[in-house]
This record gives C-alpha cells, structure tokens and sequence, in this order.
C-alpha cells in the first residue's frame, strides 16, 4: 500500500467535502452543469493539474492532466443530477429542498470528487520522479445524455492505456458487470387540426398515432429477446383541450439490447411501427437520435487489481453516529428496493462478516467488502451506463463503495438527503484511497497492463462499436420538446 500518497487525500479530506457539497447545492441536469464543472476545474488548476474546459466539443465536458509518459491511466468523474429530486440534506423524511428543483439522487457530486481524490494521491506519486500519466475526466450528462459516448466519438479516451471510476453505493465491492447498450430517439409525429365535434373528418390525429404507435409497441414486446427494453414517455401531447385534433405530438423511445449492435436492429423495428402508424392516421413522421450508449465490457485482469487494492486498504471507518444515522434511513419509508438487493447478496453469498441485527435481519451500513467473483454481476444487467463506451476505448473497470444505507434505493430522496453525510464523505475519501492504490500498482506493473490490454482485445474481437451518428448533439432533456 502507497501510504505515502494516499496521505494526500486525508490532507484534503475537508476540502474534498466541501466541493461534493458545493456540487451537490448546484444540483444540475445534463448538460447544464457550468455551476459545477467550474467548482471542479477550480479545485482541479488550484492543485496543478492541466485543466482543459471545455472539452471534446461539450459545453460541460473536461479533462485535468498530469504527469508524463506511460502508462496513461484515466480517472472517470460525473457530476450531473436528476430532475424533480430536491431534497433537505441530512433528513429522514422527504422534504422538498428548492420547490420543483433537481436533486443529487444518483451521487454523482460524490462520484465527480471521488476520482479527484485518488487524482490527488497519483500526482503524489507522479511529483516523486515515476513516469505516467493521469487524465481526469469530467463527464457531464450521465443521466440520460450518455456525455462519455459523445466524448468517446470525439476521441477522448483513444490514448488511455485503461480506465478507472467508482459508483457511489451501498456497499463496498468491485464486480464484474456488463449493461444493456441503449439508444433514445425521439418520433414526431404531424397532423391537421380541425374542431373535434364540430369537423373531425378534417382532422389527422397526430396524438393517435403517438398512441398507436405506444400499443404497436407493446405488442412488439411479445416478439423481441426477452433481454432486450423498450421504454417511452409522451414529451408532447399536443395540447390540453381535448376539443383540439392534435396536429402535433411527440413520444421519446428508449430502447436497450444486450450488445450496440442488436439495439439498432430494435430500434430499426420500432421505427417500422411509427411509419406505420403515420400510415394509418395519415400523419407525418421524423425521428430524431438523441443519443445512444454502449454495452460495459468488462475486465478481470483490472478488476482483480482493484480487489486487491480494497484488500489492501481494508474496511472504512465509520463512527457510532453514522450507523445511527444510517439505521434512521433504513426505517424511513420510500422508494426502497430491499428485496433486489436481498437477491443481489443471495447470488453473491453472503459474506461472513455481516452481521444479522435484531428486528431487522440486517446491518445498517454494508462497510465490509465483498468477496470478487468473476462471474456477471446480476444488480447491473438490466441498466445502461455510458461507462459502456469508456469500456469499447481501453480496459475499463469500477468499484462502488458504502455510501448510503442499503435501503437507500437508486434515484431516491434518501440518496440525496445523504449525498452530504459523514458516510458519504468518507465513503468518498475511501473509494479515491482504492482507486489512487490500485493506479500506482498499475504504474508499477506494465505487465500487468498489457494482460488487460489482452484481455479486452480477446472480449472485442470480431465486434464493432457503434459510435453515436456525427450529427447527433448533446442536448440538456428539457429541450426535447
Ligand atoms: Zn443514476
Ligand atoms: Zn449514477
């Protein structure tokens, strides 16, 4: 273990904090996050790196370098927020924080400054005469921008040797995942308005064909993989008075496949059905690609590098108040999702270190790590990330870390009501102590770098990555309409 280096990162433990809070009141959606992209690259050039904003053609994108030579390792950091998840922080209800505003409940204001923090611990490293590189990438847009497909397009991550990043979580653990490659694509549909009582014959619906299309879809379901998704939301309705024929309505797709390729093969499908419905109201239709992202192609060799360096670091330290205030959350009603992650710790095996608590047949926090497997992770299947597309670039591989308390269910208030607890900020500190450990090792073993590079040249081979069309652009999701 670089104790040495690491030490960087407890030297900047309350600085650390203070910048995940500062993102986490900013609180922006895809696309938007100037506020925050500036409070990182502040800290970021403060601290010597190389600060490049913005970057790869986005608005909110950037990158921080440091160091020089091989090998090239990228650092992973996100930090936009979800819509409609305001939340008071450090509360056991729900509350609304700013009315109808954003919240933090995926974590990403952690999960931005968790890769700074091992940055930090590398260039400690780097300072001391060793050849490498580190590349910090600000990533905006996770939540449902895809921002790392589009930077992938641009080139962003073609001169890393591998990639590293984390998930805030609930609990400690590297596991080999794999996720559904997506697209998302927006139909609109044309009509005629007339007065629907007084004459209707005149009118072209295009709310029905939007309609109709959603039961074609449906109906689609039966006949496609059974791994694949096919999701939607009505963007656009074309009006409230129903006395109206809608001359205009507009329908989002979301669309998932277990590989890049197979999700265009669906996606050509559901663009069959919305032709036909044109057809069949006799409207008009376009389609627009918003964006789309990759499946995850994992890799052993860096996941067992990353197993190694939790070993190495061993279990955070949480105090008394945490478990208590974790116990609080776990008590509280919301959107938990305790039976998957019940199913989730049954196909891993429970670890012996848990501990069964009266009344509720759990421990408050997850703190102990969990045994690595190589075998797929089940939590991830269903999901997208656009980490998929990092992967596609070089080895890519991830941890998450005990950040919340295990009820805590994803894009949830109570995940925002923590996002800036003591659990969270240490969780933090501990996932970039991971990260920067496993990074210098790997600095350390160009052998082993080369046995990842194997690795992911094996589980690519004969495939092809589909990258998002030249003319497709990141757009914040309120501009759809
Ligand atoms: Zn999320
Ligand atoms: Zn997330």
């Amino acid at each position: 273990m670089y104790e040495d280096y690491l030490k960087a990162i407890n030297d900047k433990f309350e600085e650390l904090n203070k910048l995940s809070d500062g993102v986490w009141e900013c609180a922006e959606t895809a696309f938007s996050e100037f506020k925050s992209v500036k409070l990182l690259t502040d800290f970021l050039r403060k601290e010597g790196f190389e600060v490049t904003s913005p970057a790869f053609g986005i608005d909110t994108a950037f990158c921080a370098s440091f160091g020089n030579g091989k090998p090239v390792i990228g650092l992973l950091g996100e930090f936009d927020a979800l819509a409609g998840l305001s939340q008071v922080a450090d509360r056991f209800e729900k509350e609304e924080y700013i009315p109808g505003g954003n919240g933090h409940g995926c974590g990403h204001n952690l999960l931005g400054v968790g890769t700074i923090a091992a940055a930090l611990a590398v260039k400690k490293y780097l300072e001391d005469g060793h050849e490498g590189t580190i590349i910090y990438f600000g990533c905006p847009g996770e939540e449902g921008g895809s921002g790392k497909a589009f930077m992938a397009r641009e080139g962003a991550f073609s001169q890393l040797d591998l990639a590293l990043t984390w998930h805030p979580g609930d609990c400690n653990m590297v596991a080999q995942y794999t996720s559904l490659a997506n697209i998302q694509i927006l139909y609109r549909f044309y009509g005629k308005s007339a007065h629907a009582a007084g004459n209707p014959e005149d009118g072209r619906s295009a709310l029905d064909a939007v309609e109709l299309m959603n039961v074609g879809c449906n109906f689609l379901r039966e006949h496609m993989p059974s791994n694949c998704r096919i999701h939607y939301s009505i963007i656009d309705t074309g009006g409230f008075s129903p006395n109206v024929v809608q001359p205009y309505a507009s329908v989002l797709y979301l669309i998932r496949a277990p590989k890049v390729g197979d999700v265009q093969k669906l996606a050509e499908r559901v663009t069959k059905i919305a032709e036909g419905m044109a057809i069949a109201t006799e409207t008009r239709y376009e389609k627009e690609i918003i964006k789309s992202c990759a499946n995850v192609i994992p890799n052993t060799v860096l996941e067992e590098e990353l197993y190694k360096s939790f070993m190495d670091i061993g279990k955070p330290e949480f105090s008394e108040e945490d478990y208590e205030y974790a116990a609080k959350i776990t008590a509280a009603d919301g959107s938990a999702s305790r039976p998957k992650f019940d199913a989730m710790l049954a196909s891993l095996g429970k670890p012996e270190n848990i501990k069964e608590v009266e009344g509720h047949g759990y421990d408050p926090l997850y703190d102990f790590v969990f045994p690595y497997e190589k075998k797929l992770h089940p939590s991830m299947m269903n999901g997208s990330t656009d980490v998929g597309d990092v992967s596609w670039q070089c080895p890519t591989a991830q941890i998450s870390t005990c950040t919340w308390a295990p009820l805590s269910g994803g894009h949830s208030w109570q995940i925002v009501s923590q996002g800036k607890g003591s659990i969270a900020h240490k969780a933090t500190a501990y996932c970039g102590k991971v990260l920067a450990n496993a990074a210098i090792k790997l600095y350390n073993s160009p052998e082993t770098v080369e046995e990842a590079k194997k690795e992911y040249a094996k589980r690519t081979e004969g495939q092809t990555y589909v990258p998002i069309p030249k003319n497709v652009h990141p757009r914040p999701i309120d501009s759809l309409k």
